[in-house]
């Protein structure tokens, strides 16, 4: 199965019709992170340099549930995108307006902007109807938007049917993504080490048991810790632990027989998120006391096998790093991986914030875009709306 290059194609002339995700958080009409953006400029810089009619762009931003909110508009991405290039960006009222069709037959116009894909309830629901109108403005479609591909939603899921094999094709940064998801997947480099942290055990079940198979060591993390020590009957205080979280880490500990699972061996802890922080210098945590962050001695022990490792996916924040004072495993973790020598991926969200702020995210090989979608990605080792874009050669 493969998917097609846009960069190999002979796209002068044509209509491109691209989704992207541009979903930037905004605060009063401002974006205050551009990074999504900046990460597709790739894809649309290579489209300009093509000759190509017009790129047409469509993206979602928040979750307005299928209803027009001015708040929600795609303007200030519109804007700058505008900016960046010195090129103006026509933004249509809706992403399926009758002012669109004139747009597209304007010749001196090249950019053209989708007003939020999601201000029609038809995207998330995945409707084939919506689809069909979407994939009317352009002659070949390209997915750039690995951040939604794991939903089955209209613009990225069903759009792909109504383009055949050789119109559609996957933008710079999915095509990124594969490849470094897939090296992690398939031919990791060998000791392959993964830190999985963040705050439910739940939430990564899947994702953790197929790391159990693929990589060499897991190290826990975070508030995800306390069931996996509960399960092995060592205290831990008031610290966030579902039973159901507890009863999941017992699974997990059972099938673990190449004790490939590691876990915290000391602890920063207090009373309360606003009360100070102490270490406590072993694995149990005492009744009035919440564990927040992973100790020095746990630092120490992931930072020896985190040395000899040779490809890192990491996911998860190590403890509640947004307070300061329990963040400092997040941020040597972070450190680690920067200096690393080894293949290492940031898989989304949290962690992705937590190596923005402490300005090491040049250092690390791959940062994924996709919290959600790099999780299951690497369950599956495909998402629904990649493998629609494949066919067999
Ligand atoms: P996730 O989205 O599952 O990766 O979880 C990230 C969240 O887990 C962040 O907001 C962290 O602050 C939170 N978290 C991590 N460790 C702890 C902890 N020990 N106690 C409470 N919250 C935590």
């Amino acid at each position: 199965m493969a998917i097609n290059n846009f960069l190999e194609a002979d796209l002068e002339g044509k209509k491109v019709l691209a989704r992207f995700d541009f979903n930037v958080p905004i605060k009063d009409g401002e974006i205050q992170d551009t990074t999504r953006i900046d990460f597709a400029m790739p894809t649309i810089n290579a489209l300009l340099e093509k000759n190509i009619s017009k790129l047409i762009m469509m993206s979602h931003l928040g979750r307005p549930k299928g209803e027009i909110k001015k708040k929600l508009s795609l303007e200030p991405i519109a804007r700058y995108i505008a900016e960046k290039l010195g090129v103006e960006v026509y933004l249509s009222e809706t992403s399926t307006d009758a002012g669109i069709k004139t747009l597209l037959n304007l010749g001196h116009i090249k950019l053209i902007l989708l007003e939020n894909l999601r201000f029609n309830p038809e995207e998330t629901k995945g409707d084939n109807e919506f689809a069909r109108t979407l994939s009317t403005y352009g002659d070949v479609y390209i997915n750039d938007a690995f951040g939604v591909s794991h939903r089955k939603h209209s613009s990225v899921f069903h759009i792909t049917q109504y383009f055949s094999q050789k119109d559609r094709f996957s933008g710079l940064l999915l095509a990124n993504e594969i490849k470094a998801l897939d090296k992690l997947l398939n031919f990791p480099d060998k000791p392959f080490v993964c830190l999985i942290g963040g705050a439910k055990v739940e939430d990564k079940i899947k994702t953790i048991e197929r790391l159990l198979i693929k990589a060499d060591k897991l190290l826990i993390g975070g508030a995800m810790a306390y069931p996996f020590l509960k399960a092995k009957g060592i205290k831990v205080g008031k610290s966030l632990c579902s039973p159901k979280d507890v009863d999941l880490a017992k699974s997990l500990i059972a099938r673990d027989k190449g004790k490939k699972i590691h876990l915290p061996i000391d602890h920063i802890v207090s009373e309360s998120i606003e009360s100070e922080a102490s270490i406590i210098d072993n694995k149990n945590i005492d009744d009035a006391l919440s564990g927040f962050d992973i100790g020095p001695k746990t630092i120490a022990s992931y930072s020896e096998i985190i040395n000899s490792a040779k490809t890192i996916f990491w996911n998860g924040p190590m403890g509640l790093f947004e307070i300061d004072q329990f963040s400092k495993g997040t941020n040597s973790i972070a450190e680690m991986l920067a200096n690393s020598d080894a293949f290492t991926v940031v898989g989304g969200g949290d962690s992705v914030n937590a190596i923005n702020k402490s300005g090491y995210s040049e250092k690390v090989s791959h940062i994924s875009t996709g919290g959600g979608a790099s999780l299951e990605y690497i369950e599956n080792g495909t998402l629904p709306a990649i493998q629609n874009l494949k066919y067999n050669h």
